[in-house]
């Protein structure tokens, strides 16, 4: 058996990080066992259709690394893979299962329907259409083939509702969750086509799995309360023995583990739950993604394969293609995964590591050039690679590494306090003295700064070179003191330190 997985998004908005990792999961399945994945758009509810929410999945996948052998944007021999597209061919699907019975039709108003909800609820129930109450509404059921076809031909509207049997217990064999049963007597008689001429998601679902052939369906596990109905559409179609396999996935759960992780959970918590920015286009709200926020597409890929599922071992940092290769449904955890922000950015700073120096520079010369600074190739490239390591996102390149590129013009008040104490000027006044006539070589300026100056006049070494540092850099932050003079070369370590001594002066404390 070849394996075929689909995404099947509907285009109703940006995608949330939870149908990224579906999507994910799919992909890590069908590319392990060399099977085709397809992409698959399930716009059949033109109610919620959004402008521009297909071509931002697309964009999204593609630039997480998630890539189809077949879809909407690419085409294939299954095609086409809208459903909109698709619309002329399930008529013959609703009007098969009619003539077997599997399906009525059902011509009850909303306003119809209102009304038996209403009179439910004034006898405290409540009211759901199936193999209860179809008795008493008004459907093909309930009149004769006569009244049948003159309603048919007066143009009333209707839908045609999936026919429950009655009292029957379906099985649902899920890769993940084991059997779950459900009885018929509670499950109501779902709308499977309209009279406008369109399927719902149920049937339109179920014939493009079908005739898409796909083997398995690993899908969010919101889904689990249709997948009885699923499968009696499988066994009245009487496809059952090429029915695909299914597996739920857990819910991404928000940070606190209780309920499912919202866009409004982002906005509080100052993360990003879609994978790139959108701007609805109705409110012209913006909902920021990862992409922007400045993480790596690998780090975001990692981070969510482990929301839900682990190797079985601690290893933690996986690529691409060793997640291929490790992946598998029987690891897939049952319960829902809590979203920790934390270890996302843990995750961006372990992929930010990972990166050529030459790539962090790619990086860092925008931000040069937006503070007017023009700086040399390799100088840039050097410094990326001492400071990567102190990065998680891009954006905070500027502010970590400015000092490499310009002199400080404020010096931190806490510091001057904390380091720069009586006396600091003439110690200053010597650093200058000691670069100015020694070799200019890291070893000649370490014996002659710190072991023959500060050591052999019993100075405080964190004094002397935090106040050095604070010359320098304007904060007590950095890389190592003498690397970083080494770096700026001589003539602009001196004019800084001594315009620190020329700014803050002599103190008294
Ligand atoms: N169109 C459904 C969704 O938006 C797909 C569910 C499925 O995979 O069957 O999630």
């Amino acid at each position: 058996m070849k394996v075929r997985v689909r995404f099947a998004p509907s285009p109703t908005g940006p995608l949330h990080i939870g149908g990224v990792r579906t999507a994910l999961y799919n992909y890590l399945f069908a590319r392990q066992n060399g099977g085709q994945m397809i992409l698959r758009i399930e716009d059949t509810d033109q109610t919620r259709f959004v402008p521009g929410a297909e071509q931002y999945i697309i964009e999204a996948l593609d630039w997480l690394g998630i890539k189809f052998d077949e879809g909407v944007h690419i085409g294939g021999p299954y095609g086409p893979y809208r459903q909109s597209d698709r619309k002329a061919m399930y008529r013959q699907y609703a009007e098969q299962l009619v003539n077997d019975g599997w399906a009525y039709y059902a011509f009850d108003t909303p306003e119809a329907l209102d009304a038996k909800r209403k009179e439910y609820e004034a006898q405290k129930r409540t009211f759901q259409y199936d193999c209860n109450t179809r008795h008493e509404m008004d459907n093909s059921l309930t009149m004769t083939a006569e009244e049948l076809s003159s309603r048919l031909a007066s143009g009333a509207p209707y839908v045609l509702r999936f026919k429950f049997p009655e009292n029957t217990d379906i099985t649902v064999h899920d890769l993940i969750r084991g059997d779950v049963t459900m009885n018929s007597r509670l499950l109501d008689d779902k709308v499977l086509y309209k009279s406008d001429g369109m399927p719902t998601y149920h049937l339109a679902n179920i014939v493009d799995d079908h005739t898409m052939e796909i083997t398995h369906v690993i899908r969010g596990e919101e889904w689990l309360p249709s997948a009885p109905l699923h499968v009696m559409l499988y066994r009245a179609f009487g496809w059952e023995d090429t029915m695909p396999r299914f597996a739920h996935l857990p819910l991404l759960l928000k940070p606190e583990g209780n309920g499912k992780l919202s866009k409004r959970d982002g906005d509080r918590l100052g993360f990003p739950v879609f994978p790139l920015d959108w701007h609805d286009p109705k409110t012209g709200e913006l909902s920021s993604g990862y992409r922007e926020k400045g993480y790596l597409p690998q780090a975001v890929v990692n981070m969510l394969a482990l929301l839900g599922w682990n190797p079985g071992t601690d290893q933690e940092i996986m690529s691409m293609d060793e997640l291929i290769k490790l992946f598998n449904i029987e690891h897939i955890s049952k319960s829902g995964a809590k979203f920790n922000v934390e270890k996302a950015k843990w995750f961006n700073h372990e992929y930010f590591q990972k990166l050529s120096d030459e790539a962090v520079a790619d990086m860092m010369e925008p931000q040069l050039r937006e503070h007017g600074i023009t700086a040399d190739r390799d100088y840039v490239v050097k410094v990326c690679g001492m400071m990567k390591e102190r990065i998680t996102f891009p954006s905070e390149l500027w502010d970590t590494c400015c000092y490499f590129f310009q002199a400080p013009t404020e010096y931190d008040p806490a510091a001057i306090k904390k380091r720069w104490k009586s006396g600091m000027t003439v110690h200053m006044a010597k650093v200058i003295e000691i670069l100015n006539t020694v070799d200019f070589d890291y070893d000649t300026i370490h014996k002659a700064l710190l072991d023959d100056y500060i050591v052999g006049n019993g100075l405080n070494m964190g004094q002397v070179m935090n106040s050095l540092r604070l010359a320098v850099v304007g904060r007590t932050v950095g890389p190592d003191m003498l690397t970083l003079v080494m770096m700026l070369g001589k003539d602009e370590t001196i004019r800084r330190v001594q315009r620190a001594i020329d700014t803050i002066g002599e103190v008294e404390n």
